[in-house]
């Protein structure tokens, strides 16, 4: 009888409860499923990211003693094999947040662990908690997990050496390798790890400041998100780092400091903000294609694979050149900063009226660092369809005022426009109207009738109530709901005026 470790998106051995739980004679597997990189969200760059990190985790696994057995193929089929040949005692894995083919993937799983007497033992990843009923607790609990030591890699563990390695290989399925990625990022635990210390040894002076234009992102954030999406490194492990980075930086002079605290700060938050998303999606897996809210759910009208707009938004071709530069960036290196992914999203459901999904697939498998637990509710808070957070409206010429405001960055993915003045790269119809071509709409009058259609949704009867449940569901407890909404912020002003102006009524 064999213990099968399966390793999923948590290619690593440290800190990883699963490998820590086994006994007996171990089998650490890892299954490549061709119908799961068939997927419409898969693509060839994180299939890259992943082999490499792969590799890293077998040699990693090797020097702890222990083959890393790799099939192609369907897991309960590679189970059922293994099980037929030697006996499956006990099957450990972390407990996976993925998406709608990785759960019905794990219900099978379970059925047919189920059918064999074979125990599944499942282990939270920190930040994620299973079956949580609301978010009212989560925090302390997250808390407590984030302040537990992470767990060292398990030594004297028995391999089960009867078994093929197995090549890992070139590609999982049949697809067309070549997907424009021209600047791939290192994978593998010393990648990771070699950020999060560059990070903190200098590279976040100038997080905070740099994080939000394209020219600086790349350089200044800390890059971690394949890394803890294809799990190199745990959550946790980041997480205590940069606190003990922060604990150092607060102890030294302030000028002897390679980087503010508050840089160190920021990073914890983001950090905190990967568990508060990813929660959402555990919580409620069907948000990767239903909208939280039911008024957003309901306004939704699907737009196909090839729609004219989305094939010109997708492909960097709206003629707004900040945007289109944004996508071809993002075509060539897989990765774009937080800022440019919520103005790439909200221009697409907002101005060019596409459905989230459609844009959210295309946006998916152009990021490297795809974790459908962060993408899918970003997507639909980008796109308002949560119906508690601010709809955000990003202009794509401002944006590209405010965070490129030479043009450089245009000029560097639209070499065209580069002969162009710094203004007039940004609206360059104002300059040689035929050198670019010109924008798919009018950006106001398109956020003009955006807007009208979010403010129809929000009129209609039961919109709060249902805003109210999703919050109860999802909803972070550290602020109240539409605290951060203008539309609610201007509702609240109006009440509050007519309010004064009833006072001002009464004669006293
Ligand atoms: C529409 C949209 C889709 C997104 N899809 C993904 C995705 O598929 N995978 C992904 O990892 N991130 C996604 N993000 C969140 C964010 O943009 C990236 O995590 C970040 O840009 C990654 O770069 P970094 O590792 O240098 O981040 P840093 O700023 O250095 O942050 C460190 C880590 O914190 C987490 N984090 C940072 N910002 C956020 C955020 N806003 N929400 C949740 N977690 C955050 C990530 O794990 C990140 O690696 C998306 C954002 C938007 C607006």
């Amino acid at each position: 009888m064999i213990e099968v470790v399966w390793f999923k998106r948590d290619l690593r051995v440290e800190d990883h409860a699963a490998l820590c739980a086994a006994r007996g004679r171990v089998l650490c597997l890892h299954v490549i499923e061709p119908a799961f990189w068939r997927g419409e969200d898969a693509s060839p760059r994180q299939w890259r990211f992943a082999r490499a990190a792969l590799a890293d985790l077998r040699a990693r696994l090797a020097a702890l003693g222990l083959p890393l057995v790799v099939r192609v193929g369907e897991a309960v089929e590679v189970l059922a094999d293994l099980h037929a040949r030697h006996g499956i005692a006990a099957l450990h894995s972390h407990e996976e947040t993925g998406n709608l083919w990785t759960y019905a993937r794990d219900r099978a799983v379970g059925r047919f662990c189920r059918a064999h007497g074979i125990p599944w033992r499942e282990q939270p990843q920190p930040g994620v908690i299973r079956r949580l009923a609301d978010r009212d607790h989560w925090a302390a609990r997250v808390a407590a997990q984030m302040d537990a030591p992470p767990l060292a890699p398990p030594r004297g563990l028995i391999p089960c050496t009867e078994e093929p390695e197995g090549e890992i290989p070139e590609e999982p399925c049949a697809w067309n390798p070549a997907d424009g990625l021209a600047r791939p990022q290192p994978a593998g635990r010393a990648a990771a790890l070699g950020l999060l210390e560059s990070f903190l040894a200098g590279r976040g002076s100038e997080y905070r400041r740099g994080m939000s234009s394209p020219l600086t992102a790349g350089r200044v954030c800390s890059r971690l998100s394949p890394h803890l999406a294809f799990g190199s490194l745990s959550l946790r492990e980041a997480v205590r780092r940069v606190r003990e980075g922060l604990a150092a930086l607060e102890a030294m002079e302030a000028r002897a400091r390679p980087i503010p605290p508050g840089a160190a700060q920021s990073l914890l938050s983001r950090l905190h903000w990967r568990a508060h998303f990813m929660q959402k999606l555990e919580s409620e897996p069907a948000l990767e294609i239903r909208a939280a809210h039911p008024a957003a759910e309901a306004a939704r009208r699907p737009t196909a694979p090839d729609d004219a707009r989305l094939r010109a938004w997708a492909e960097g071709r709206t003629g707004w050149p900040f945007l289109d530069a944004c996508m071809r960036a993002l075509i060539a290196e897989g990765w774009i900063t937080f800022r440019m992914r919520a103005m790439l999203q909200a221009v697409a459901s907002h101005h060019l009226a596409l459905d989230w999904r459609a844009s959210g697939l295309v946006l998916a498998r152009r990021f490297t660092d795809y974790e459908p637990g962060i993408h899918w509710p970003q997507v639909q808070m980008q796109s308002a369809a949560t119906g508690i957070n601010a709809p955000r409206l990003y202009n794509p010429i401002k944006q590209g005022l405010d965070h490129d405001p030479e043009g450089r960055f245009i000029a560097r993915w639209i070499p065209e426009l580069a002969p162009l003045p710094p203004v007039l790269r940004h609206m360059p119809w104002k300059g040689e109207p035929g050198l670019y071509p010109p924008p798919l709409l009018d950006a106001a009058e398109a956020a003009r009738a955006a807007r009208a259609r979010l403010a129809a949704q929000r009129a209609a009867p039961g919109f709060e109530a249902a805003a109210r449940a999703v919050f109860a569901r999802h909803g972070s407890r550290q602020r109240r709901l539409h605290e951060d909404d203008p539309m609610a912020r201007r509702a609240r002003e109006a009440a509050r005026a007519a309010r004064a102006r009833r006072q001002l009524r009464l004669d006293l």
